[in-house]
């Protein structure tokens, strides 16, 4: 039987025969696991046959996670992490080594970018970063060691949308490995491995935990690429997730289309009446048919997602808009139930150089803001009463 996503989202990854009925997933806090014999440890540690034996590499709480996170995104294996960047990580050194080039966009989630940069200066690994809303510009970067198509869409913070298909097309006519960093669409709003993606990573830590109260990451996609980071990543720099944080995720997903519906829903709302008001100056989100790349948003998003960038001009108009407001939180993550918003130039930017900052989009006056699940009036009015005392 073919499920929909929200059927998914509650019954993937169960294996009630195995946990003896157990309708929720157990919790296996065990970091070691016994052999029977010695010829069954021979062959599980080994990896002729499956089981589990240590923490670091496999667990049956976290496995339920993989398999869950695999069916949703629709690919052949996924691998959970103890945070997004543990993913990120993990799904570079498994395709790139020394000498190796990678495309990235220009603007993304500033700690990816930071990433690259290390991989420049410690294992000359370097990165071409271009504009990402125009995909050919992925194809014009390739050079003769071209490994990865790094891709974030929507992007952090400016919601900037990729061309999915069309980067994976011109990568795939090149040997090249893609790779999506999906955390702001959630596969509920979008499915890049269904649109030729190689891979996605998460941070779990936002909208799949949901709930601002766990760390985590997941790597996605097709098995090769899975199993090296499996193999290769995973179990020599570690990052696995912890079984206890696992189930939470697990938890987390069970609502995940519920909660996406209405991120989707009053986020649209919220876009359409920022983007109608005197003090805001821009508003990027890609539900809004003045979003430059509105119409590819359309045709690979069956929604528009819970982050909106919004631009009130000045350094001090953003910092006077948060700190009036009183229903959205201030604060630097994103994805959970409640309202955050967040002024990138004072905060998560605020030791970059204004030019480097400005060249990644985030201006004076950008706030992100990640919408929750709360009453849309109760937002509205919120924004209203704040953006009057700017
Ligand atoms: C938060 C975030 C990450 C990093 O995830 P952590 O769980 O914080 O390590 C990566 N990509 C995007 C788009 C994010 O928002």
């Amino acid at each position: 039987m073919s499920k929909t996503f929200e059927t998914l989202a509650v019954h993937a990854g169960e294996d009630r025969d195995a946990e003896h009925g157990a309708v929720s997933v157990p919790i296996y806090p065990a970091s070691v696991f016994a052999f029977p014999n010695a010829d069954e440890a021979s062959a599980i540690h080994n990896e002729e046959r499956p089981g589990y034996y240590y923490g670091r590499l496999g667990n049956p709480t976290t496995a339920a996670l993989e398999r869950t996170m695999a069916e949703l995104e629709n690919g052949e294996a996924a691998l959970a992490f103890a945070s997004g960047m543990a993913a990120v990580s993990a799904a570079v050194f498994s395709v790139c080594r020394t000498g190796d080039h990678i495309v990235a966009p220009a603007s993304m989630y500033s700690t990816a970018t930071n990433l690259f940069h290390f991989l420049k200066d410690h294992f000359e690994i370097e990165t071409t970063f271009v504009d990402a809303t125009n995909a050919e510009n992925y194809g014009s970067a390739i050079q003769s060691n071209t490994k990865l198509f790094w891709t974030e869409t929507p992007s952090n913070p400016i919601v900037q949308i990729t061309d999915l298909a069309a980067v994976a097309n011109i990568a795939k006519a090149s040997g090249i490995t893609t790779v999506t960093d999906n955390t702001f669409a959630t596969p509920y709003n979008q499915r890049p491995l269904e649109l030729g993606i190689d891979a996605v990573i998460h941070s779990a830590t936002k909208y799949l935990g949901g709930h601002s109260d766990l760390t985590a990451g997941v790597l996605a996609g097709n098995a090769d690429i899975v199993n090296t980071a499996r193999q290769k990543a995973s179990k020599l720099f570690g990052g696995n997730i912890a079984p206890q944080v696992a189930w939470l995720v697990l938890r987390g997903i069970k609502t995940l289309a519920l909660r996406m519906e209405r991120h989707n829903e009053n986020a649209f709302a919220l876009a359409n009446m920022l983007v109608k008001h005197p003090r805001v100056e821009a508003v990027y989100y890609p539900g809004l048919e003045s979003h430059p790349n509105h119409d590819v948003a359309k045709k690979q998003m069956p929604g528009f997602g819970g982050m909106i960038g919004l631009d009130v001009g000045t350094i001090e108009a953003g910092k006077t808009l948060v700190n009036n407001l009183k229903l959205c939180t201030l604060a630097t993550s994103l994805g959970g139930v409640e309202t955050i918003i967040q002024h990138s130039a004072s905060m998560t930017h605020a030791t970059i150089p204004r030019k480097d900052r400005i060249a990644a989009g985030v201006t004076d006056g950008l706030l992100r803001l990640s919408v929750g699940i709360e009453s849309f009036d109760d937002l509205q009015a919120d924004f209203e009463q704040a953006l009057e005392k700017i």
